[in-house]
């Protein structure tokens, strides 16, 4: 067949849209959104066909790629996670617990109290709905919350240390993802880094022999995403508290993760518990919303009143301010930790991290049965996950996976990306592999559809 009688085979775009399988899909998009997809599979084809000589031209194929196509109506969209990667911050960091999602709906769809006082009928305070909430679960006397942990540890230099000395420790000068990196937020909001100590070892003596007449802030900030071991030393957050105190000086801890639960009770270690260095002495503690605390994006600021007071009457303080929907996530999600074992129960991020490897096993098994169901050839292995991603520096915990053999992993997992919704797995060696502590229930089924319509 020549290129013109091929490219006359192609549907009209009128033809198309009087197909009943295309004309059902008016009850859920609108018109103009459907001609458009249409329009859009149509002039693929049509370019393909020219470069390619393309011969097969099958309606029912151009249907479900519009299908498709329109399934991907939004660029930000769901994927299943694979990767046993709980905190996994390309995928978007925490999903939210049920409570939490209802609330925000319940606030996106309604004018709401943000910054109103209903006793008083006047103008209120959009932090006091989470300052409650955060003093419930610690014992602390102040808190304010921001954008993201990045936010609150700018804004707390910004405003307690502009021009002044902060001290460090060379063994805490961390990057953490790509772009924050704790030397260039302390140039950014115009604090003078004084570095102390080496990189493995730091005495109290250093952080003493460091402070003078300009110094402002004694700072620690907690290594998140690794380890220093061997030949080493810290100044705990307790010591450097005392230190503060005998000299005047305000002590900070960027602790990252934000845990209101003690994780050593279920095997985590070096991951301390906001109450914990609180209870130290520390007079501020900034931590993330979507990392172990498993709520929305967010930069908590806790401790003293007198500071926070301070921080909260920042300018930039605006500028960083969190939105009513995240204070809706972020209030319902603290409300579960009034009960620890609640938290563990209704939290996704802390199931998924302390779950325990039977469950996870159970899970691995049902999918493996609906794998061989639909003919698909699996393995189920005992495998490590890193579920903290970069916030819990642990090494692995043992999981459960399903393993796919191929020759093309690459491939394989590239097409997974491309499936809807897609699927993020991993890659050892020549297997693709499912890590059933990050899969969720519902998308068990999706997976099983997923992979299915790979191996067709
Ligand atoms: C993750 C982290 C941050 C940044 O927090 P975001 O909420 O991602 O902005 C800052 N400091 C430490 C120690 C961290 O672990």
């Amino acid at each position: 067949m020549d290129k013109p009688d091929i490219l006359r085979k192609i549907p009209s775009v009128d033809r198309i849209l009087k197909n009943e399988k295309i004309k059902v899909l008016f009850k859920e998009y609108s018109y103009s959104l459907v001609r458009e997809a249409v329009r859009k599979v149509l002039d693929s084809l049509r370019a393909k066909v020219l470069k390619d000589n393309f011969l097969e031209i099958d309606e029912d194929s151009i249907i479900e790629e519009i299908k498709n196509s329109l399934n991907k109506k939004y660029s930000l969209q769901p994927v299943i996670n694979a990767t046993g990667v709980v905190i996994h911050t390309n995928l978007g960091r925490a999903i939210l617990p049920e409570e939490a999602i209802k609330h925000v709906v319940e606030i996106a769809q309604s004018y709401s109290n943000l910054e109103y006082d209903l006793e008083k009928g006047q103008r209120g305070k959009r932090y006091v709905h989470i300052v409650d909430a955060v003093r419930k679960i610690v014992n602390v006397e102040s808190a304010v919350v921001v954008n993201n942990n990045a936010g609150a540890v700018f804004l707390c230099l910004n405003t307690l240390a502009k021009d002044k000395e902060v001290v460090v420790s060379r063994g805490e000068l961390v990057e953490i993802g790509g772009s924050f990196r704790i030397p260039d937020v302390m140039a950014q909001s115009g604090a003078i880094l004084r570095e102390v100590g080496t990189t493995n070892k730091t005495r109290l003596s250093d952080y003493e022999r460091a402070i003078n007449e300009n110094t402002a802030l004694l700072l620690k900030v907690h290594r998140s995403n690794f380890k220093i071991i061997g030949f080493t030393e810290e100044v705990s957050v307790k010591e450097l508290c005392e230190l503060g105190k005998q000299r005047g000086i305000p002590v900070m801890v960027d602790l990252g993760s934000g845990c209101f639960i003690d994780l050593k009770k279920y095997g985590f270690y070096g991951e301390p518990s906001v109450q914990e260095v609180v209870d130290e002495g520390a007079d501020i503690v900034t931590f993330s919303g979507d990392k172990l605390l498993g709520g929305a994006q967010a930069g908590f600021i806790i401790g003293k009143s007198a500071l926070i007071e301070r921080i909260s009457k920042n300018p930039l303080m605006r500028a960083l301010r969190v939105d009513k929907l995240t204070l809706a996530a972020v209030e319902a999600t603290l409300m579960f930790y009034l009960d620890e074992k609640e938290a563990i129960e209704k939290i996704p991020t802390l199931r998924m991290i302390l779950e325990p490897p039977e469950k996870i096993k159970r899970r691995a098994a049902k999918i493996l049965k609906l794998f061989k169901k639909h003919g698909i050839e699996a393995m189920l292995k005992e495998d490590v996950s890193m579920p903290g991603g970069g916030s819990l520096p642990e090494s692995g915990v043992k999981t459960y996976v399903i393993a796919i053999r191929t020759d093309k992993p690459d491939e394989f997992s590239g097409k997974l990306r491309q499936t809807q919704p897609p699927v993020i797995g991993r890659i050892k060696e020549d297997f693709v592999i499912f890590d059933a502590r990050t899969l969720q229930e519902r998308e068990i089924p999706l997976l099983v559809k997923a992979v299915k319509q790979i191996m067709e």
